[in-house]
């Protein structure tokens, strides 16, 4: 964390405060982690806290430690309102614009208190009072690292606290294989270790709990595999039908995208969900090496990411939104080719 930073945070973290953390719409494991974790430091240090998702997160996310008391704006709205009405202090996590958070947004911007963002997205908004944004970082529960040692509070990492952060790190790295694990990374996750997480117990947790209608739903989206060879691309879909034949939770097709890109040779791969409920065309894309899913997503899809894993949103229907992903493919001939 940059030296800069420090003296301001020591300042706002000095005596203790009310305050509200907030993780992305849909959150993942690494938003999730990050709160809880960050959410776990602040209060050994007197502070008032409450997390706040948008909407409600996966199950294979909540045996984590804190999970239980995090309040769901969609089915709290009043109570979610108020406090961060009164909050003194608001920390955003991992995302980089209010834009990502949903019908929680005009909440957000009416709130007067400063605020605080740690994240590792590209292009951060400049609505914080402190931005800690660093896209060359692993996650954002890496970061929460760096900001409680910038702190001097490494010996306050507990078991549950370590536990939140390394689940962020396993996620957001692909099980430490994206290009984005480095060398600290790596040392980071050792010693999240030494201070109690138990790294064989949170894979199970993440990966070895599925019930057998995701794996069902597995099989249909592979089944739907798209592969368009001279672009190096493939993609899946999945038909709101499809959903509800698998009997659709919260998280199910977390990583189904990741079977298209694994196939040899492909660089492009994006998985397109129909949601009845939201209108839309909720899209994943991701790549290999140099190819921009983050300038793809944001310049077609209404999204962002990193540069190998984007998402966004299309309001046309599934044929039309997968017709104008194949149209934008001739101009990327080269880059996907290269
Ligand atoms: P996923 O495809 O797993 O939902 O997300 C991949 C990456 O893209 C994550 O870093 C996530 O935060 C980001 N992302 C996903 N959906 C959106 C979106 O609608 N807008 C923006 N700006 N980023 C997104
Ligand atoms: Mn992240």
């Amino acid at each position: 964390m940059n030296s800069d930073l420090v003296g301001p945070l020591n300042a706002f973290l000095k005596t203790g405060r009310r305050i509200v953390l907030v993780p992305h719409k849909n959150p993942d494991g690494d938003a999730i982690g990050s709160c809880l974790g960050l959410q776990r430091f602040l209060e050994k240090n007197n502070h008032t806290t409450h997390l706040i998702s948008p909407n409600d997160f996966p199950e294979f996310l909540k045996w984590m430690p804190g999970a239980d008391s995090v309040l769901n704006f969609e089915k709290n709205r009043e109570e979610a309102s108020e406090l961060i009405e009164r909050a003194e202090l608001i920390f955003t996590l991992d995302f980089n614009s209010l834009g990502r958070i949903g019908a929680m947004q005009p909440v957000l911007e009416k709130a007067t208190c400063p605020f605080i963002m740690v994240d590792h997205h590209q292009s951060p908004d400049t609505y914080a009072a402190i931005t800690y944004s660093d896209p060359e970082m692993s996650s954002t529960c890496e970061m929460v690292f760096h900001l409680i040692d910038a702190l001097g509070a490494v010996d306050q990492i507990d078991g549950a606290l370590a536990s939140c952060l390394y689940t962020g790190i396993l996620t957001d790295t692909g099980s430490f294989k994206y290009s984005g694990t480095t060398p600290t990374t790596m040392r980071v996750a050792a010693e999240l270790m030494e201070h109690g997480a138990n790294h064989t117990e949170i894979h199970r947790h993440i990966y070895d709990t599925n019930r057998a209608e995701r794996l069902q739903l597995l099989g249909c989206a592979l089944q739907n595999l798209v592969i368009l060879k001279p672009y190096r691309t493939a993609y899946i879909t999945l038909t709101q039908n499809d959903l509800d034949q698998h009997g659709f939770q919260k998280g199910d097709t977390e990583g189904f995208v990741n079977y298209a890109l694994s196939l040899k040779d492909v660089v492009l791969a994006a998985i397109f969900i129909e949601n009845r409920d939201e209108g839309i065309i909720k899209i994943s894309l991701r790549s290999q090496g140099e190819f921009s899913v983050n300038d793809m997503a944001r310049l077609h899809f209404n999204g962002g990411g990193h540069i190998n894993a984007a998402g966004g949103r299309s309001d046309e229907s599934l044929e039309a939104t997968t017709a104008r992903f194949e149209s934008l493919l001739p101009s990327y001939e080269k880059q996907l080719n290269r």
